[in-house]
């Protein structure tokens, strides 16, 4: 017997209904991955998380496991929305997209955006615990190096610096850079990002003040921000994120939360139907997977990814399936996210 998915019922447990009861209609076709990443990231080494399949196609959720259930109930709605709905219709065939560069060496840096697949913009981590501003330094200029003039850099600080060590650091890596795009989120609170921004002619983006906030406008009425960074996971769906832009009427940099290409598809949709876009998005992380769920991944050309939608297969599912002990875990987190969602759903 061969279910919806084309699979032999039996032979991968991954596709096999689990009984759920909190919430009667999430998708019975599920599959759980868990993938080795190529470079640490996030301080994680393996990226797992659930597809779900329902109606309209199969839908990514993955909260990392440092989020609570209250928090990550978000995300499983945004995989919901991928599974039950689809998303709003693209005005753009193509999203250009950010090379990622790690908190790594400068020769390696270089190499990390020769192989990028064409992108012409940089997102380059800084504040690693443990390096000093001048390795921070090396790689910015490695980075420019790699770009040539007309490329375009920004930074990553994920909220590391207090202010005045974040407009010192930005005036430096500013200089370092040839000229930073943005800085994004130097700083933790609103109050900082806003006081930096009225220092520096650096523009500044936020993130986590988005995203893990519990008044994302609040970023807009403190005037602390140039741009803002989107993920569709964390911020429950394309089209919650489409309302947010709406809100917050700033310029939106769509990033992923390191998805296997399902998860990117979703922020791919989010791209493609926003009604500007003018900065690369943060959507080429894919190649940080050794593997990844669907046979053809959402990777770059010519510094974009193209609007499409990538399917997983029987094979590429299984090639990703997550042991056992994985699979019950997430189970186990599904009923907590879904207890969550009753009233929404
Ligand atoms: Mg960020």
């Amino acid at each position: 017997m061969r279910n919806a998915a084309g699979a032999e019922a039996g032979t991968l447990p991954i596709l096999t209904p689990m009984p759920f009861s909190a919430v009667g209609r999430l998708p019975a076709v599920r599959a759980t991955y868990s993938v080795p990443l190529r470079t640490r990231f996030r301080g994680i080494t393996v990226r797992d998380g659930l597809l779900l399949r329902g109606d309209a196609g199969w839908g990514e959720v993955s909260p990392f496991w440092d989020y609570d259930a209250a928090e990550s109930a978000a995300w499983l709605r945004a995989g919901l929305e991928a599974a039950e709905e689809g998303w709003p219709e693209p005005v753009r065939s193509a999203v250009p997209v950010n090379v990622t560069v790690p908190a790594v060496g400068p020769e390696e840096a270089h190499r990390i955006v020769r192989a990028s697949g064409g992108c012409t913009t940089a997102k380059v981590k800084v504040a690693e615990p443990g390096q000093s501003v001048a390795q921070e330094q090396e790689r910015l200029e490695a980075v420019r190096d790699a770009l040539g003039p007309a490329g375009r850099i920004r930074v990553d600080a994920n909220a590391a610096w207090d202010l005045g060590t974040a407009l010192e650091r930005v005036r430096l890596l500013d200089r370092a850079a040839g000229g930073l795009e943005y800085a994004e989120q130097p700083s933790a609170t609103v109050e900082e990002l806003a006081a930096l921004r009225r220092r520096t002619d650096v523009p500044i983006a936020a993130d986590e003040s988005i995203r893990r906030a519990s008044d994302p406008l609040a970023v807009r009425r403190a005037e602390a921000a140039d741009v803002v960074v989107l993920k569709v996971q964390p911020l429950g769906g394309v089209r919650s994120c489409l309302r947010l832009a709406e809100e917050v009427g700033l310029p939106v940099v769509v990033s992923s939360a390191l998805e296997s290409s399902v998860g990117i598809a979703a922020g791919v949709a989010l791209a493609a139907a926003l009604p500007e876009l003018p900065y690369a998005c943060g959507l080429a992380t894919v190649h940080l997977f050794e593997h990844d769920t669907v046979p053809d991944p959402l990777l770059p050309v010519d510094g974009a990814l193209p609007v499409r939608r990538p399917e997983p297969t029987a094979d590429s599912l299984a090639a990703t399936r997550a042991d056992d002990d994985v699979a019950a875990r997430w189970s186990e987190r599904l009923s907590e996210m879904a207890a969550h969602l009753e009233v929404a759903r």
